[in-house]
């Protein structure tokens, strides 16, 4: 059976080359980089040239980026180490409602041990307005932390405005760039930012490796305390050869992302008209809003799009219906609540997520299946009979 991947926004293959990178630490390089010895020297020369390469796509001097196991602990750090180090300054966060559960959940934690948080509502499109965000800035503002793309929607926020309004209030500000890093440019002085994240297994590197940008001389309490690695910011024997391979997707990213970022472009839009075209009663989440080039979250009226998924992947195509955390559940993406879809689109809803490995065929067979997916869906659904 043919077996089409578009689910590039849960995870990613790791690319062959960063595998053959990730192989030579495991096996032949495999010391410690706290090591002196000669094997513990070249495990230390692959994690320092892991940290050019990463912090070459972010703009940013090496010394600012510290590798850790991936998006949810750098966001962790971020959050509860901003709070900590800032606790007597003020305890109120200003995020938005369309977050990854990372910052989310944490935020929650966080109101928990005596902080206040502000959840920014979007507009219809998914987009977090500025001005949204400066009206919630108080006097105990102590970090703003807005997500740079969605992942269920792919929708771009607007963060050189947001950061300008923030950081002339002499507030700190945090981006998720989980789902933009090696996609389209995350340049820290374009965007403004203070924190980042970002995570290997989005950008074809292995699960369990990511890490932050933090601006020299920001305050910050570490989560995770032991051997000094990382300047004592994240203790732990370093992750050598999964922090190897995320500076060789680095790399690759970098040479190929103007070329993918068109290619991907083109076929989702190909993907998008030919459902448009294909499907009555179709609505295409934040159309209006810029969006990540290899996303879009499609909703068909009158139907569960757990049940489309699950059509889908019987005839070989992976999607979601969201973010992968909240799959399984039939409680309606707390994205698409808050960008106010209308109800007869709040269920039905599907995630393509293009790749490097995607193309114009795979396009061209979700098309031919897909229509008579939703057909028959439709035909079985109560709530589509009047
Ligand atoms: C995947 C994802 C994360 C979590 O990253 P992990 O490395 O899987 O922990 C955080 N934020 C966003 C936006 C993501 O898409």
């Amino acid at each position: 059976m043919r077996q089409v991947y578009l689910d590039h926004n849960a995870t990613t293959p790791v690319l062959p080359e960063v595998l053959e990178v990730m192989l030579r630490y495991c096996r032949d390089d495999f010391g410690n980089p706290s090591s002196v010895h000669r094997y513990g020297r070249r495990a230390r020369v692959a994690v320092d040239e892991a940290r050019d390469a990463v912090a070459a796509l972010l703009g940013a001097p090496a010394a600012s980026i510290v590798f850790c196991s991936g998006g949810t602990e750098a966001n962790n750090t971020i959050l509860q180490g901003v709070a900590a180090a800032l606790k007597d300054k003020g305890r109120h966060l200003v995020t938005s409602q369309i977050e990854h559960p990372a910052v989310l959940d944490t935020c929650a934690y966080l109101e928990t041990q005596g902080y206040r948080v502000t959840y920014v509502p979007v507009n219809a499109d998914g987009i977090v307005e500025p001005e949204a965000v400066a009206e919630a800035l108080t006097e105990e503002t102590i970090l703003v932390s807005i997500m740079h793309a969605n992942n269920e929607v792919g929708t771009i926020q607007p963060l050189a405005e947001i950061a300008r309004l923030v950081r002339e209030r002499g507030i700190l500000l945090h981006t998720d760039a989980v789902q933009t890093f090696g996609k389209i440019p995350t340049r820290v002085d374009e965007l403004g930012v203070d924190f980042l994240t970002f995570s290997g297994h989005k950008l074809y590197a292995p699960k369990g490796v990511g890490g932050w940008y933090a601006r020299p001389g920001t305050p910050l309490r570490p989560l995770i305390y032991g051997g000094h690695q990382e300047r004592g910011r994240r203790s732990g024997t370093e992750n050598v050869a999964a922090i190897a391979a995320l500076g060789k997707a680095c790399e690759l990213a970098a040479r190929d992302m103007a070329r993918e970022a068109a290619r991907q472009l083109q076929l989702r839009q190909a993907l998008e008209h030919g459902l448009r075209e294909r499907i009555p009663a179709v609505r295409i989440q934040g159309e209006a809003a810029p969006r990540l080039p290899n996303t879009t979250n499609v909703a068909f009226a009158g139907v569960e799009g757990e049940t489309l998924l699950m059509s889908l992947d019987l005839q070989g195509v992976a999607v979601s219906t969201g973010s992968a955390c909240s799959s399984g559940s039939l409680e309606p993406s707390h994205v698409l609540k808050a960008m106010g879809v209308p109800a007869e689109f709040l269920h039905g809803a599907l995630r393509f997520s293009l790749g490097r490995s995607t193309t114009r065929e795979e396009i061209e067979y979700v098309l031919a299946i897909l229509p008579g997916i939703v057909e028959r869906a439709r035909a079985l659904s109560p709530a589509a009979t009047p």
